[in-house]
């Protein structure tokens, strides 16, 4: 039994083609009746060459089946069967066992059938149009030349081999059709399985897409809401160190301040990187494209970098194509970004030698520019296997060697990722140990008339004329003021933000009240007017946005027009323009620095309360500090 399961299993194996399967059932039923046959024969006493004839097509049979399956790709074995049936096997018997009177007619028919199911239509047309025209041969030199046809003794012989012919056939056409149904019903439930489970499949991949897309924006918002919970302590830091910056004259511990000061910065900017990158990953991103001067750009880029290049014994130099359009319109922000980035990366890598910024310009049409921007360096440059890893976020190159350089492997992802949103492109060049070129170029809109001219010429007369204004005028600093007549409430839910306010404002001496809670200053706005409201978001119970609209409705309220200012660790894109539309009438994110608090209140506050007083001598130094960082 087994052995005939094993045997069976290899005839329809899944390798096998449908065709190729019938091929050997056709074979193996012909085997099949061909032995019961030459049984059949002796029985009913057929001569020795019908016999010998039988015995033949069962060998071949036999010898075909073996073939068919030992070469499967092979179209030679369903030839081989259909033309040595048909054209030599059938017509022989025509003559030797009993003419047509006997069942070769139906073995005739049948040949021709099976020829159908094995060859393609090409080769059965032609097989069956030469089957029928032996048949109609045969049969005319039965009638003509009936001595050469061995007629079997008796009618009942001829009778009964009809008969058997019939069954036989019929049995196995009856084995074949059923073969074909029962194998394509095989086949369409294959197929309609693999469809469930493809459809399954689907659901799954939307499934786990839907996962990955929450999982994506729980992590973007874990980093968002990191970030904005470590800049609310950073402002703290700062705040205070700020203070004692400006107020302690003791010069160990002004050492200790700055280094808190610079360490605090970096705190910051990584903080900040890692908000841009939840943002770009977030698809949050935004850009917002505003009307600048490009010297500005240059010019903040140099205060930011030189001191810094100084400090490492860099030569640091800004050049520049003095006909690029002065007036540009694009994300300013952005691209002083990315242009940091790249310095910021090009001081750190570089030990000795230059870091060279330079930009220049072509021209798309008479409205548009591509802004060419390169940062060259002579420092410890980039292998070419690495240099395809650069751009990968929080990967970090040759981490062993640059292990004592600060760094998280994101700035420049962030920066390509900037370059790209803004339609532009960024490349790099560079040799082993002996330096790299990074250049970005950004498409740009020309907004007004005027180059820029030569960026070298233009900061030294700049130069030259701040130490002419400072010496005409010390106190011609317009952001420094003082005013004790005006009134500020600063609300805060974190007692040590309102002390750094607070004493970031000292210098000015303005009235200030602190409130802890949204309750506490709805409280102080019932009883008195303030000139200025500075306003905290997040806060329990009541945040800041409702604590602004209840001063608004207030009944007796004293300031439901008091210009209230958000003061804000949310850092996230569009907070600024929530926050105006719910009626802030300006926004400062933290860590809030005195001169930018200031400069917002200058604003803000009636003109009669403010007086401009002569400067301190540590603001000078502060704002310097401030530009190096
Ligand atoms: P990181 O915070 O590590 O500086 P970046 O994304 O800015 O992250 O840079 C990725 C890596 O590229 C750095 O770790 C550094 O190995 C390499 N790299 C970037 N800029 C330079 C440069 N100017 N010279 C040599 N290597 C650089």
């Amino acid at each position: 039994m087994n052995h005939l399961k094993k045997t069976l299993s290899y005839f329809f194996r899944d390798e096998l083609s449908i065709k190729h399967k019938f091929v050997n059932v056709i074979l193996g039923s012909a085997l099949l009746v061909q032995v019961p046959g030459i049984v059949v024969s002796i029985v009913v006493g057929t001569d020795l060459i019908g016999l010998i004839i039988q015995v033949v097509m069962a060998v071949f049979i036999g010898s075909i089946l073996y073939l068919t399956n030992r070469f499967p790709e092979s179209i030679v074995p369903p030839i081989m069967i259909s033309t040595g049936a048909n054209l030599i096997g059938f017509p022989i018997m025509f003559f030797v066992c009993g003419g047509s009177g006997t069942g070769i007619v139906i073995w005739m028919l049948f040949g021709a059938i099976f020829t159908w199911l094995l060859l393609d239509i090409k080769w059965s047309v032609v097989i069956t149009v030469i089957i029928f025209c032996i048949l109609t041969g045969c049969l005319h030199i039965e009638k003509e030349y009936p001595q050469y046809v061995s007629f079997l003794e008796t009618r009942n012989d001829e009778i009964m081999d009809t008969s058997i012919a019939f069954i036989f056939v019929a049995v196995i056409f009856g084995l074949i059709f059923k073969y074909q149904t029962y194998a394509y019903e095989k086949q369409a439930k294959i197929l309609r399985g693999s469809d469930e489970e493809l459809r399954k499949l689907n659901e799954e991949l939307a499934e786990a897409n839907t996962r990955l897309e929450s999982a994506s924006a729980a992590k973007s918002s874990f980093l968002a809401n990191m970030s904005h919970e470590i800049r609310t302590p950073i402002n703290a830091v700062l705040g205070m160190d700020e203070m004692i910056l400006r107020e302690c004259k003791d010069n160990q511990i002004l050492e200790y301040a700055n280094d808190i000061d610079s360490a605090g910065h970096q705190l910051l900017s990584l903080v900040n990187d890692i908000l841009d990158f939840s943002k770009i990953e977030s698809g949050m991103m935004e850009l917002h494209p505003v009307e600048y001067e490009l010297f500005s750009i240059m010019n903040d880029c140099y205060n930011m970098i030189h001191m810094r290049a100084k400090r490492k014994e860099l030569e640091f130099t800004v050049e520049n194509d003095p006909d690029i359009p002065a007036f540009l319109y694009g994300d300013e922000v952005r691209i002083r970004q990315i242009i940091m980035n790249l310095l910021t990366n090009a001081v750190k890598y570089t030990k000795d030698g230059s870091v060279r910024l330079i930009f220049s310009y072509e021209k798309t049409d008479d409205r548009n520019i591509r802004l060419i921007v390169s940062v060259k360096d002579t420092g410890i440059g980039i292998s070419e296997e690495n240099r395809k890893y650069l751009f990968d976020s929080f990967k970090r190159i040759d981490e062993k060697s640059n292990r004592n350089i600060e760094g998280t492997g994101l700035g420049l992802s962030i920066t390509k990722k900037f370059t790209e949103m803004m339609g532009g492109e960024i490349t790099v060049e560079s040799v082993l140990y002996e330096g790299s070129t990074f250049t970005v170029a950004i498409p740009q809109l020309i907004a007004d008339k005027g180059t820029v001219g030569n960026f070298g010429e233009r900061l030294s007369h700049k130069r030259e004329k701040s130490v002419e204004d400072s010496g005409k005028d010390k106190s011609a600093k317009k952001d420094r003021f003082t005013a004790p007549r005006a009134r500020v409430l600063v609300v805060d839910d974190v007692k040590m933000n309102l002390n750094v306010v607070r004493l970031l404002l000292k210098n000015t001496g303005m009235q200030i009240d602190l409130a802890s809670s949204g309750d506490e200053c709805l409280k102080y706005t019932l009883v008195k007017r303030y000139d200025v409201i500075l306003m905290d978001h997040m806060m329990p119970i009541m945040d800041g946005i409702e604590t602004l609209h209840r001063v608004r409705e207030q009944a007796d309220g004293l300031n439901a027009d008091t210009p209230v200012v958000a003061l804000t660790a949310n850092a996230l894109v569009g907070a600024q323009e929530m926050y105006l539309e719910e009626g802030f009438v300006s926004y400062i994110s933290k860590p809030v620095k005195s001169v930018d608090l200031e400069a917002a209140l200058v604003k803000l506050l009636p003109k009669d309360k403010v007086e401009y007083g002569p400067s301190d001598p540590h603001e000078v130094k502060e704002s310097q500090d401030s530009h190096d960082n």
